[in-house]
């Protein structure tokens, strides 16, 4: 017989002051039917993944029931997009449905996405499609595997139902789970407001739940903004080594927990182009790959302009309040090239540093910009070349001009030469640096194809089988690294 789910619920958010959100139950669907249970996750959140996968579990998971225990609500926040203030933004189709506490001891949020409109939905339908919803499994769960950290996907359902989009599309709802989904739109909506009792009571949250050394500083709001500015420049510094674009790094995308969140229009680059915008929606290239950083750095000033009320208590004064924000601030390029340019000397297998080898690895990307080759494949070639120089082959071929390969060749080995390592340890460091497998713009969009066109979701669950293990080459899973041919080239890719 079928287990009902249970979840050990907590409902710290909802305990904050009522205007923080909305409470309100997602609206039922009308034949709510599995996709995907992610077993491993559910274990680390110690969830039954057999119960959420049984007919209680997917009424839960569809929003057609509510758990014992949860306390479902939209929450409230205000979002800069595409650099213009939008006052009010909040959940518009996505119902948060309490916290668990996970096997590493954090609390993370369990929130349906797709779940109904709810009062922030504007003029939109609360819903979510299948295309993005599957997009959003995928991709997520690739970062993970990656080494990024990302909110993650517990489950997926189709809903039985329609969504008008471009045309009529099936309907999906993604059971998301993210340390916190509090955002820099969060404190925004309350810097807007104007209330400072507010953005004390949501900061004092945030810390607790992301900062708690923050707590103990002498000057806590200046700790814990210190705290974010140096996740998010990691945390870009991450997606800039593996060619991730956002998107769309609006503010209310920016999570104060240092995670990846909202995968809507997101791709990975396929061939180097440092200017590069997939999403349909960038028509300035706002969030252009090589414009990441400094998008992520007008964010974060944003959350400081936000906790200056903060800052300015804790300072004493409106100049030293407005000073520490600005001396903040200016840690993210400092935290950001530190980590690109470790980031950069793993990928060609440094182990040691150089004066010079941020030059060297700038030139190699400028040459692979002008010759197109493919950035991941690059990469991992390399790290295969690295050991074995009869395979240099194997990277020159992704140079329209291989030549210009060589020439950079020459001056990597007498770098490499100076190296202390052990050849060994830098092919196996390089290999866990440069990834085999990236969920590809063509095999995402093939996924979705399958899915929409042919209710087939074996692609889906072939694609998350490989990259869940991007570091690894296997014959299975060797149809995945390859590039798009040119007629299964994705341009554009839409929310
Ligand atoms: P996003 O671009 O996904 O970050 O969403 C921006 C805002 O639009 C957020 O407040 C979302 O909750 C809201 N939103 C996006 N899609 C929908 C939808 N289909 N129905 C209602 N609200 C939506
Ligand atoms: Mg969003
Ligand atoms: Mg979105």
């Amino acid at each position: 017989a079928a287990r009902a789910p249970s979840f050990p619920f907590q409902n710290t958010y909802a305990r904050l002051p009522d205007h923080f959100f909305a409470r309100l139950h997602p609206t039922p669907v009308a034949a709510p039917k599995l996709i995907q249970v992610n077993t491993a996750l559910a274990a680390h959140l110690r969830l039954d993944a057999e119960a959420l996968a049984g007919p209680q579990g997917v009424a839960v998971l569809s929003g057609n029931q509510i758990a014992e225990g949860s306390e479902p609500l939209a929450q409230a926040y205000a979002g800069s997009q595409f650099g213009y203030f939008v006052p009010l933004l909040g959940d518009g189709r996505t119902n948060l449905l309490g916290e668990v506490v996970a096997r590493d001891g954090k609390l993370y949020d369990i929130q349906l996405k797709g779940s109904g409109p709810t009062p922030f939905s504007r003029r939109g339908d609360g819903r979510a499609a299948l295309g993005p919803v599957l997009r959003e499994y995928i991709v997520s769960e690739a970062m993970a595997a990656l080494g990024v950290p990302t909110t993650r996907a517990l489950a997926a359902v189709t809903t039985g139902e329609h969504v008008v989009r471009e045309g009529m599309l099936p309907g999906a709802i993604l059971t998301r789970v993210a340390w916190s989904h509090l955002r820099v739109g969060t404190f925004q909506y309350f810097a807007k407001r104007g209330d400072i009792d507010d953005i004390r009571t949501l900061a004092d949250f945030a810390i607790a739940r992301h900062y708690p050394e923050a707590a103990h500083a002498a000057k806590p709001y200046r700790a814990f903004l210190d705290g974010v500015i140096e996740r998010q420049a990691k945390l870009v510094a991450q997606w800039m080594g593996l060619g991730f674009i956002h998107g769309v790094m609006n503010t209310d995308n920016t999570s104060i927990s240092g995670e990846t969140i909202d995968y809507g229009p997101c791709a990975f680059l396929e061939a180097y182009q440092p200017n590069k915008v997939f999403s349909s929606i960038d028509q300035q290239g706002r969030y252009a790959y090589s414009n990441q950083p400094d998008a992520m750095h007008w964010n974060l000033t944003r959350l400081a302009e936000s906790i200056l009320p903060l800052l300015i208590v804790e300072e004493g004064s409106d100049e030293a309040g407005l000073a520490t924000a600005y001396a903040a601030l200016a840690t993210f390029a400092t935290h950001f090239e530190a980590a690109r340019e470790q980031n950069l000397r793993q990928k060609l297998g440094l182990t040691t540093q150089q004066e010079g080898d941020n030059t060297l690895a700038e030139d190699l990307l400028q040459r692979m910009a002008a010759n197109r080759a493919d950035f991941t494949l690059t990469f991992r070639r390399l790290a295969e070349a690295a050991a074995d120089a009869s395979r240099d082959a194997d990277v020159r071929a992704l140079f329209a001009d291989p030549s210009s390969f060589d020439t950079w060749a020459i001056q990597w080995r007498q770098r490499l030469a100076q190296e202390a390592s052990i050849l060994g340890e830098r092919t196996a460091q390089m290999l866990r640096t440069n990834p085999a497998i990236i969920p590809r713009n063509h095999q995402v969009q093939a996924v979705i194809d399958a899915a929409v066109q042919r209710q087939d979701f074996q692609p889906f669950r072939d694609l998350l089988h490989a990259t869940a293990d991007p570091y690894q080459d296997s014959p299975e899973t060797s149809r995945f690294t390859t590039p798009a041919l040119p007629n299964e080239c994705v341009f554009q890719t839409f929310c």
